[in-house]
């Protein structure tokens, strides 16, 4: 078979089988195990060796089977950067660049911010605020030792100097790990609640639960943030479920004079921001 004829036929077995964006995943994937490009893809009469064939249909047939396309590549973009994912790590979404995008402009102008990742997973967030802003020393903590491979995988991937990683628990508080005031909390903690977690998509159940699965309601982990982490905390920018806004904006309003809620690319609400800590002169107009 030549490649163009492997391109196709990867193609029609995707889209046979029910996934959505067949075409792309199956160029993807090729692209993946021959290290062409999609236009040499298109036009190539090569015939592919095979080797590289069978490399090919397996990846094809996981995928078939419901492996999430991205942990086939091994590596996902994110915020422009591209991060090491794989089994027992949150596949990056491009929602959660709103955390990032807030941070860079809340701090854009400050000196030497410090900025704490909470359930930082692949790091996709608190690596990329630390590429962006050199001058910030970014904290990022995870508890599972599968993701937090990944995340000192990402941080060596993308050559970050300014950051620290901590595995650990964010419900053992902030005094358990030595954490230092900071200018800024970002996090993206679980937040599906736990019976909905078995109906989420099949892709999604291949994602490790402990990085969907937010407690009855979803919310454990807002509630144990407002608790400890907050009060030492002077702006913090949470993703959450589009349902869960209004009481995510509750628990930040105990702290913040300045909440905010952001939309996401679909216009969903997706994360809800606070400035100006309760107790200090409203110094932040951001907005
Ligand atoms: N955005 C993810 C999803 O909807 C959930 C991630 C999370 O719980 N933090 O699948």
């Amino acid at each position: 078979m030549t490649l163009r004829q492997c391109l196709r036929v990867g193609q029609a077995r995707l889209l046979d089988a029910g996934i959505e964006n067949g075409d792309a995943e199956a160029r993807w994937l090729l692209e993946s195990v021959t290290g062409r490009a999609q236009t040499a893809l298109l036009l190539s009469e090569e015939q592919v060796s095979d080797a590289v064939a069978k490399v090919y249909e397996t990846l094809l047939a996981r995928r078939i089977a419901g492996e999430p396309v991205q942990y086939l590549l091994g590596s996902w973009e994110f915020y422009g950067f591209s991060f090491a994912v794989g089994e027992g790590v949150l596949i990056p979404r491009p929602e959660t660049e709103l955390l990032v995008e807030f941070a860079e402009r809340l701090l854009a102008a400050h000196p030497a911010p410090v900025i704490l990742d909470l359930c930082a997973g692949s790091g996709c967030i608190g690596l990329s605020i630390a590429k962006l802003l050199p001058r910030a020393r970014v904290w990022l903590l995870e508890k599972e030792q599968a993701a937090f491979a990944y995340l000192e995988e990402n941080r060596r991937r993308l050559g970050v100097e300014n950051a620290v990683l901590i595995q650990g628990d964010l419900f053992d508080g902030p005094a358990a790990f030595g954490l230092p005031h900071a200018d800024l909390l970002v996090s993206n903690p679980p937040y599906i609640a736990s019976e909905e977690v078995p109906g989420l998509q099949r892709e999604v159940l291949r994602e490790p639960a402990s990085a969907l699965d937010g407690g009855a309601d979803g919310l454990d982990f807002y509630r144990a943030l407002a608790k400890d982490w907050l009060p030492r905390c002077d702006a913090a920018a949470l993703e959450c479920g589009e349902t869960q806004t209004d009481a995510v904006a509750a628990l930040l309003a105990i702290h913040y004079q300045s909440v905010a809620v952001r939309r996401d690319l679909n216009g969903l609400p997706r994360v809800v921001t606070g400035t100006d800590p309760v107790g200090k002169e409203p110094i932040c107009c951001y907005n």
